[in-house]
């Protein structure tokens, strides 16, 4: 077996792993890499091989960062099957979709902006920027996906077979291990994906690996430890009691699968409980609306705490002063809404979409609260947000950052480092070289170090291009 990491090495996004067996070439997630816009550009783009090489792609889950990138894959020859979780795949087709649409309104206005410019400087390049792939891409893409059920053995290629386990991240999300046993014994290759933790809401808790020869695990949260997630309500409680007393909105850019509907369900007990004002809540996100319907659907995967409000016959997704949006107009009037109000948007990493509106309209504003519930990546306009720079540019403007920002790192859905190395344990021993990726540089090192430390552990922290026979 043949290991080669092309994405998601000494950043978080971009996850995409090569996994060569027997002659044929697998991808462990194909996610689009977010950052600076022309070295996204170029990196989502252009490939290190051909579509048409690649036999299957296995998904851990539907993170645009692990799958948004698959409809480019497809454009550049792939038609292989997308092995997912049945969760995953129905996440995937409607966030698939979205991303199109983002692609395209991107590309749009990137354009605009250059003829723009070229208007006021003749002599300025030309060089319309096409989308990255547009809606017929993500078409293409859809049925692509094979859905197969977690904890089943399934077969890709005589000899070749993987197993999903759930990761307890988002729904339907999974690490998995891939064995092959086509050179008379078996290698087995675990892959993390992105590992959830212990208690969070909806999801059940990560379920644990069996033995595996090779390990590639993530590192967002490597190097650090997070807060207590039994607080969370509490604090959450404070940031909107405290912003609706001065008369501010609370602006939540959040991811719209997995995040939001955990915000959901928080603010779902916080009202029935009448712990924050009698406001309304809107979910500015056709994607969380199509999401949410998802989640409905898979109530198999809810923790006990989530199923407690199927047991009662009630919607955990629903109540009575939340609103969800779906139409651009209603979107629009929430501008001219005075507070208090609260709204979650996305894109989570407010790179794009509505949240950028809402942004626009409320960060001048030091009654406003915008309140950070998810990892920012480096270079983002999140990011940004929660460095609390003075000045931070939205559509090309730049605008003063007057609002409070809070962040709610509680809500994390990636394990720590303590909970990472719990996670490693029942297969730890057995493994002969550890893979970490998918974390900023000081995260994977001090997580690097960790598992050394504990586990006394052969551990690389790959870079791009690098590969590795494991046998
Ligand atoms: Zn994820």
């Amino acid at each position: 077996m043949k290991l080669t990491f092309w994405g998601a090495v000494g950043t978080v996004t971009g996850s995409m792993h090569e996994v060569g067996v027997n002659g044929a070439r697998y991808l462990f997630d194909c996610g689009l890499y977010q950052g600076r816009r022309r070295e996204a550009a170029e990196r989502n783009s252009n490939f290190p091989f051909r579509g048409a090489h690649i036999e299957a792609v296995i998904l851990s889950h539907a993170h645009l960062d692990h799958s948004g990138n698959l409809p480019t894959l497809v454009k550049s020859g792939f038609s292989g099957p997308i092995y997912a979780t049945p969760a995953t795949a129905d996440l995937c087709a409607p966030m698939l979709r979205d991303s199109a649409h983002i692609q395209e309104k991107d590309s749009e206005f990137v354009n605009k902006r250059h003829m723009r410019r070229k208007a006021l400087d003749p002599g300025a390049t030309d060089g319309a920027v096409p989308p990255l792939y547009g809606a017929e891409d993500a078409e293409a893409t859809i049925p692509l996906f094979q859905a197969v059920p977690e904890d089943t053995d399934h077969e890709v290629a005589p000899g070749v077979s993987y197993r999903a386990y759930d990761a307890g991240h988002i729904l339907g999300s999974s690490s998995v291990v891939l064995t092959d046993r086509t050179k008379g014994r078996e290698v087995r290759l675990a892959f993390s994906g992105d590992v959830g933790r212990v208690g969070l809401p909806i999801t059940r808790d990560p379920e644990p690996l069996p033995a595996a020869d090779y390990l590639i695990i993530e590192s967002t949260y490597g190097g650090r430890l997070h807060k207590e997630t039994g607080l969370v309500l509490n604090k959450l409680a404070n940031i909107i009691n405290r912003t609706c007393q001065r008369g501010g909105k609370i602006i939540v850019p959040s991811f719209a699968i997995g995040r939001t509907q955990q915000l959901v369900l928080a603010l779902h007990e916080l009202f029935e409980a009448q712990r924050i004002p009698n406001i309304p809540i809107f979910v500015d996100s056709p994607l969380a609306v199509a999401a949410t319907e998802i989640f409905r659907k898979h109530t198999e995967l809810y923790d006990d705490e989530t199923n407690q409000f199927v047991k009662r016959g009630e919607d955990p997704f629903a109540f009575k002063r939340l609103r969800y949006v779906q139409d651009v107009a209603e979107s629009k009037a929430l501008n001219d809404l005075r507070g208090p109000f609260i709204v979650i948007s996305a894109s989570g990493m407010c790179e794009a979409g509505r949240i950028l509106h809402h942004l626009r309209n409320s960060i001048e504003n030091p009654r406003n609260t915008v309140l950070i519930t998810g990892f920012q990546a480096e270079n983002t306009l999140g990011r940004k947000l929660v460095d609390k720079l003075p000045e931070v540019s939205i559509f090309g403007e730049p605008m003063r950052l007057r609002a409070e920002v809070e962040t709610l790192n509680e809500l994390s859905g990636h394990a720590d480092q303590r909970e990472l190395l719990e996670w490693m344990k029942p297969f730890a021993s057995g493994v002969k070289r550890v893979f970490v990726v998918h974390g900023e540089p000081a995260q994977s090192e001090a997580f690097k170090q960790a598992v050394q430390e504990r586990y006394k552990l052969d551990v690389v922290i790959p870079v791009r291009g690098q590969s590795f026979d494991l046998n």
